[in-house]
């Protein structure tokens, strides 16, 4: 079974499946943020996949946003709780909790931001760049989004 993404529309939902939603994936290249704001809010490291604005909410009852920092917002089911994305206050640049989608067709986990926020008790086995919290500042200075 292979799906394509990048051109795809793909289905997602919190755990409860109060909020339902679907998104075109920007590209195939998973990311894992290690910030401490992401640890606490998504129990783990939090894996996202870029949508940009293609993000529709099909069940949006639950569906309540948290102001996480002067720049970021985060959108959880407020009736399961699930962690379902992150984006710039006030832009539609969404960035797709991994594991919400139904099926992560070729998906591959490439990048790892705030690598100097990882607790030394994990590491990945996958190749992926990492990058510390000071070159994730500076990609955003650039105007390029995670
Ligand atoms: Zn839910
Ligand atoms: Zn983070």
């Amino acid at each position: 079974m292979e799906s394509v993404i990048g051109d795809k529309r793909l289905k997602a939902q919190c755990m409860c499946g109060s909020v339902r939603f679907s998104a075109v994936p920007v590209g195939r290249e998973a990311t894992a943020c290690h910030c401490k704001m992401c640890q606490r809010w998504s129990a783990g490291p939090f894996f996202a996949l870029p949508c940009g604005e293609s993000v529709v909410i099909e069940d949006e009852v639950d569906l309540s946003f948290y102001r996480s920092s002067q720049w970021g917002e985060r959108g959880f089911c407020s009736n399961c709780g699930s962690s379902l994305f992150w984006k710039l206050h006030g832009r539609k640049d969404y960035n797709v909790s991994l594991l919400a989608f139904d099926d992560l067709g070729g998906v591959r986990f490439t990048t790892e931001y705030f690598i100097d926020g990882k607790p030394d008790a994990y590491e990945f086995a996958n190749e992926t760049s990492k990058l510390t919290g000071e070159q994730v500042f500076a990609l955003f200075s650039q105007g390029q989004d995670h």
